[in-house]
C-alpha cells in the first residue's frame, strides 16, 4: 500500500473515532436507519472535546492520534460533516 493511501485510510480511521467520541458525548448522534448518517444534536459542541481530551489524558487514543491537536481537528472535522437538518434518506421516504 502506497503512503498516501495509508494516510488517507489513518485520516477515516481517525474520523471515525472522532465521529464515535462525539457520539457518546452526545454531541452528534447517527440516524436510526442509517448508520452513515450522522447529526449535529445543535447542543454545546465543547462536550465532544471535553470527553476527547479526557481519553487523551488517559491515554486511550494514543495509537490513533499522535497530538492533541490532530484529535481535536478530527472532532472538528466530524462535527462540520455532520447533518444539521435531519436525515436525508429518511426525508426522502417520507416524501414517497
Ligand atoms: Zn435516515
Amino acid at each position: 500500500m502506497g503512503a498516501a493511501k495509508q494516510q488517507m485510510l489513518h485520516h477515516q480511521d481517525q474520523l471515525s473515532v472522532a465521529t464515535n467520541i462525539a457520539v457518546e458525548a452526545d454531541v452528534l448522534s447517527r440516524c436510526e436507519m442509517h448508520e452513515d448518517v450522522v447529526l449535529d444534536n445543535e447542543t454545546d459542541h465543547a462536550a465532544a472535546y471535553k470527553l476527547a481530551n479526557w481519553k487523551f489524558n488517559h491515554g486511550e487514543l494514543q495509537d490513533v492520534f499522535e497530538t492533541r491537536r490532530e484529535m481535536t481537528d478530527a472532532i472538528q472535522e466530524a462535527i462540520l460533516n455532520s447533518s444539521s437538518f435531519g436525515c436525508n434518506s429518511c426525508e426522502s421516504v417520507l416524501d414517497d
